[in-house]
């Protein structure tokens, strides 16, 4: 039976240099067609991979340098600590490129910024199910702002490169998902590929490529951690990063890549992950990030719509009675929380001459305080509305009353 093809067989993995060749090929028929190239990296694993390696073939000659790239960072002030210094070293590094070669930081306005919007304009944290608000607008919204700037002054058109990256089917069935928990892919990185070219001030002046679209975790992994750090491929602070999203064991681990403490993310793995390194440890307070993002969404925190209208009438609409923004006291015992998180890292930071850490700067401290002070609710929340844990009757989407019976319990009682 040799020779049998055989329906249970593996298809042949593509190796690195594989993945790698394709990469070129792809720059070469796409890049040469545009002058001016940008990149949008976040410090994640995917979008560090595709800056290392797009500098490092354009270094060798391998693919031609277009006439300016710029390195939109993606600085949601969100990014576990460790990578966003690691950030900034590859940033410092673009400066030995400085003829052709620009990096922009690019960071959500004040207000919108994830802990400012949470705490200080009250929207809770957002979830997988109803509320996914952040990875537009910490991360796309300001992207799409600063190309557009960039734009205004750019003769002809921009090749937007982005780290989004799907593996190998991904060749096959030319799909691209708007997904970033697909093989363990980066936060952001698929918006960027499919929103930033319909954007109002970009559309019809940027094409978008990711020529890391066919690229495995472990491709990922091996070349942040073992290329890209060689002097002959430009000697990259790539290692961490590489740590961070799953050691030797990342094809299984799959971290996901995004903010610290991310509610959308089962796990906190790249975090867990850092804390495993000595060096790191006193970052260990991080772990209180998710439990309170989640702790901030049940209903003792926030408030909840009567499901009647100003006239006392059955409200219109489906979710009558849904469940709102986050109570003042909420919003100030979470503050204090994400304080004393940041200012028990810092103490220890201190003692053992390690980096502190900014979880939230004085001035977003302020501007949250400004805000619960001029009594900020989201669009459609007055702040008279009852906390979401108070008993009340009960109105389904048709308008049927289902009256409280604990409460008439309680009448009964007294
Ligand atoms: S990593 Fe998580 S919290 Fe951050 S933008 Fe993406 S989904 Fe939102």
């Amino acid at each position: 039976m040799s020779g049998a093809v055989s329906l249970f067989a593996e298809p042949t993995r593509m190796t690195m240099q594989e993945a790698i060749d394709l990469t070129v090929q792809s720059l070469r028929a796409y890049g040469e067609q545009h002058q001016h190239w940008g990149i949008a990296y976040s410090g994640g694993k995917d979008s560090s991979a595709t800056l290392t390696l797009v500098l490092h073939l354009i270094e060798t000659g391998q693919v031609p340098q277009p006439e300016s790239l710029t390195v939109y960072y993606a600085d949601t002030r969100q990014e576990l600590p460790p990578l966003a210094l690691a950030a900034q070293a590859m940033l410092s590094r673009l400066t030995e490129h400085s003829n052709w070669v620009r990096s922009a930081v690019v960071t959500a306005p004040l207000d919108k910024r994830f802990l400012v919007y949470i705490l200080g304009r009250g929207v809770p944290p957002p979830n997988n199910n109803t509320l996914r608000w952040c990875t537009r607008q910490i991360k796309v919204d300001p992207m799409t702002a600063a190309i557009a700037e960039h734009l205004k002054g750019l003769p002809g058109n921009l090749l937007m490169i982005t780290g989004v990256r799907q593996g190998e089917s991904a060749v096959r069935d030319r799909r691209i998902e708007m997904s970033c928990g697909k093989d363990g892919a980066e936060c952001g990185q698929g918006w960027y590929q499919q929103v930033l070219p319909e954007s109002p001030g970009i559309r019809g002046r940027i094409a978008t490529l990711a020529p890391l679209l066919h690229w495995r975790v472990c491709h990922v992994w091996d070349w942040l951690r073992f290329h890209a750090p060689a002097g002959e491929y430009g000697g990259w602070p790539t290692a961490l990063v590489a740590d961070a999203y799953g050691g030797e064991e990342a094809e299984e681990i799959n971290a996901r890549t995004g903010c610290t403490g991310c509610p959308l993310a089962s796990r906190d793995t790249a975090l867990d992950n850092i804390l495993r390194r000595p060096e790191w440890t006193y970052l260990a307070p991080l772990k209180g990030l998710k439990p309170l993002y989640q702790e901030l969404r049940l209903p003792q925190n926030r408030l909840k719509k009567t499901g009647l209208d100003g006239d006392g009438n059955i409200a219109r609409g489906k979710n009558k009675q849904r469940m709102g923004p986050l109570t003042f006291e909420a919003r100030l015992m979470a503050l204090d929380r994400v304080l004393a998180i940041q200012a028990e890292i810092n103490k220890a930071a201190k003692t053992l001459g390690r980096p502190e850490v900014d979880l939230v700067s004085a001035e977003e401290e302020a501007r949250i305080r400004d805000l619960i002070t001029l009594g900020t609710w989201p669009n459609g929340w007055e702040g008279d509305e009852p906390r979401a844990d108070k008993l009340m009757d009960h109105i389904l989407p048709d308008g049927t009353v289902m009256p409280n019976l604990l409460a008439e319990m309680d009448i009964q009682d007294a």
